[in-house]
Parts: structure tokens; sequence; C-alpha cells
């Protein structure tokens, strides 16, 4: 294997991962649900485009709120203290609690985006009423139904087709690992997010701070300081506490791509802070 193969290899699964990663964390959690910051359009759609392996935008959003307003109660769609830990990690995709097919579904890799595409709740759905805002966009409406969310989901092939000219069917399925990764690293905020960790906030419920979860989600998993500051920008509140989609939106407000973050007071900070 030449070395500038693998080298091609490498950078391809990096530029992958980051952007699927920072479509659903800055795009879809930060920007759409909790409205943290403003993105110029061209960027808002491509990172919504980069991140729709999380789902339709309008069902992502809506399930999202109501795990806000009801986290780890009766109304959470996926809690791991009342459900257990494999429902909160993807059971709740599939409305199923056996763990052999919570475990076939997380190892699904890019084969989840077929059960995807027919299971998930696409707009018009029950979720539409906590999801009008992003509804209104015409853009985000159509990625929301199930046509637009099929033709979105074509630009997911790209980086398989990559990989498959630098590597052919070995390249194939390093990229299906990847993918299967991916999945794993967003689906942990849910599940070992709301398990694991240091409870640094008052007022969090059950969400953690994991350096772990962090450090694979590009910052989503200093939880507990998410869940206490649910609009902040940065859920990474405490020194060396590395926030990756933080660092990206204070890049794009840099250049100009990006406005409005909102961050709670130090002193807001300190007083909910255990310990
Ligand atoms: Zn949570
Ligand atoms: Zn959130």
């Amino acid at each position: 294997m030449e070395p500038s193969t693998l080298l091609s290899m490498g950078a391809l699964l990096l530029v992958w991962y980051l952007s699927v990663g920072f479509g659903v964390t800055v795009a879809y959690h930060r920007v759409l649900t909790h409205r943290s910051a403003t993105l110029r359009k061209p960027v808002l759609y491509a990172l919504v485009l980069a991140g729709l392996p999380a789902g339709p935008p309008a069902e992502w959003v809506g399930n999202h709120r109501r795990h806000h307003a009801d986290s780890d109660g009766p109304n959470d769609p996926h809690s791991p203290v009342h459900d257990g830990f494999w429902y909160a990690h993807c059971g709740w995709y599939l409305g199923v609690r056996n763990r052999g097919v919570c475990l076939l579904y997380a190892l699904g890799g890019p084969l989840r985006y077929i059960v995807d595409m027919f299971l998930r709740q696409m707009s018009p759905g029950g979720h539409d009423e906590r999801a009008k805002d992003v509804l209104e966009d015409r853009f985000l409406r159509f990625l929301s139904t199930r046509f637009g969310y099929i033709v979105g989901s074509t630009t997911q092939a790209l980086p398989f087709v990559v990989a498959y000219f630098l590597m052919a069917w070995e390249g194939v399925a390093i990229a299906w690992v990847a993918g299967v990764v991916f999945y794993n690293a967003g689906d942990s905020v849910n599940s070992v997010g709301h398990l694991w960790g240091k409870q640094d906030f008052d007022g969090a419920g059950a969400a953690r701070n994991n350096r772990f979860v962090a450090l694979v989600s590009l910052g989503e998993g200093w939880h507990s300081g998410h869940h206490a500051f649910p609009r902040s920008a940065r859920h990474g509140l405490l020194n060396g506490q590395v926030d990756a989609s933080f660092l990206l939106l204070r890049l794009l407000s840099l250049v100009g791509l990006a406005d409005d973050l909102y961050l709670p007071s130090a002193e807001a900070v300190t007083k909910r802070r255990r310990g």
C-alpha cells in the first residue's frame, strides 16, 4: 500500500468525521435546536446536509426539545435512567428494547440509512409543533420530508465513492467501520452522557460531564454543563473542558459566518457549579 494512499484515506476519514460531527453538534444541536448562535444560510445548509445521518432536521430538533423539556422524566424520548442503556443509546429510534436488535442497529453503520428512511418520523409528523421554526425554512422543511431526506442523503454516498477510488472494497470496508464509529459517538451522548461522568452543575438532572464522550463527540460530552445552560453556545464551561464545536463557532464568528453566540455570565456558571 502506497503511503500517499493511506494518507489520503486518513484525510478523507478526518474530514468526513468532522463534517458529520459538526453538522450534528453545531447545526442540528446548537444552532437549530437551542438557537445558541446564528449561521449564514449557506454554512447552515452545508452543515445540515453533512449531519443528515442524524435524521431529518425537524424530527431531530423536535425530539431533542422533548429531551430537554422532561430530561430523564417519563416524556424523555431517550433516558438511560428510565429505559436502560441500549434503549437510550439507539433502541429509541426504532422503539425497541431488545438488546440484540439494538446492538445490530448500533453496528449497522450506513445500513441504518435504509431503516431510517422508512421508519424515522418525517414531516408532517408529531414533532412538528416543537420544530415549527425549523419548518419555516423551505430547505430544512424539504430535508425533513421523506422525499427530501432521501434526496439529501444521496450526498452521503460521496465518502464511500472516494474510499472506493482510493482503496477499492478495502476502502469501502474502512469507511463502513468509520460510519459505525460516528453513529455510536453521537449516540453515546444520550446514553453514556446521562450515566457516567461528573455532575458538575446543579439543575442538570442526570446529565454528566464525560471527557471521553466530549472528545469523540466534539464537545457534546460536557453534558452537565449543557443541561445546566442549554442555550449556551459553549458546553465545556469549566477550565480545561475543550469544546471543539464551540471553537468552530468562534472561528466562524471571527470570519463573519456566525453571529449572536450566546454565553452565560461567569457569575451564573459559578453559582450553579457543584462542590
Ligand atoms: Zn441530555
Ligand atoms: Zn441540547
